[in-house]
């Protein structure tokens, strides 16, 4: 019974993040809602968001082009991973706390990702969902991926399959977070900017004012409007969470930009 078990988790894990692809801004939804979006930011127009940047490093290069930032990432975690081969200096077993963890057959393979995303984010007159693949980048230049294994799959099997750092490749050998990337969390602290999504809007981790905050205390996106150690007038911004939907809710707050290569 146990190996009819792995069988089927390796299955599953293979046919997972199939549909990804880093063209794909537009195209394919994911079951993600749409409608008509409310709040404004503090300024009631967009916000000048280039202090995201500075944080920026690992395998992500910033560079502007007027008022879009270009980041440019071979997609490298700058942490060790079961997912490099075993062969590579950067390869760590699993030692992680899920018990359940099963490595996924794909390994950790370069990439060349450019991100182009507006420095000015606005709040969108309507929410458009976010596609599968890339919907963000972290600040240790690593993809963001939504909620979603494939079209309207929850990533229930695929949870297994993250490394002790929160993350996994998709069959390509494309790495990315679903979830709390625990290795900048436990760098920056778990308040700390952790990345920013393809809208402009920053991504933080769960803990604020004190607090560690869940979905409930987050709007549908997945975010609010206050001021965070970056942006002291306030901005839009998401969170973290540990529970469903983890980063981001049913679509982007503000405009997403495009990812290709
Ligand atoms: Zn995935
Ligand atoms: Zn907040």
């Amino acid at each position: 019974m146990r190996n009819t078990r792995l069988l089927l988790t390796t299955l599953v894990s293979i046919a997972s993040c199939q549909a990804s692809s880093p063209t794909a801004t537009t195209g394919t939804t994911t079951g993600g809602t749409t409608g008509t979006n409310t709040g404004t930011t503090p300024t009631g127009g967009s916000v000048d968001a280039s202090a995201i940047y500075a944080a920026f490093g690992g395998s992500g290069v910033v560079t502007r082009n007027g008022a879009t930032v270009v980041v440019t990432s071979t997609n490298i975690p700058d942490h060790k991973s079961p997912y490099f081969q075993p062969t590579d200096a950067r390869y760590e077993a699993y030692n992680g706390t899920n018990t359940r963890f099963v490595l996924n057959p794909n390994r950790i393979a370069d990439q060349l990702l450019v991100y182009r995303i507006t420095s000015t984010p606005a709040v969108a007159a309507s929410v458009s969902a976010t596609p599968l693949g890339p919907i963000g980048v972290t600040v240790n230049g690593v993809a963001i991926f939504n909620q979603y294994a494939g079209p309207n799959q929850p990533l229930t099997n695929e949870i297994d399959s993250f490394d002790q750092y929160g993350g996994h490749p998709q069959q390509t050998g494309q790495y990315h977070y679903h979830v709390e990337p625990l290795w900048i969390t436990a760098k920056v602290g778990k308040g700390g900017l952790i990345g920013v999504l393809l809208d402009g809007f920053p991504v933080y981790g769960p803990l604020e004012n004190g607090k560690t905050l869940v979905s409930s205390d987050l709007d549908a996106l997945h975010g609010h409007t206050s001021a965070t150690a970056q942006f002291p007038n306030g901005i839009y911004h998401y969170h973290v969470t540990a529970d469903s939907p983890y980063i981001n809710g049913t679509g982007f707050k503000g405009t997403p930009g495009t990812v290709g290569r």
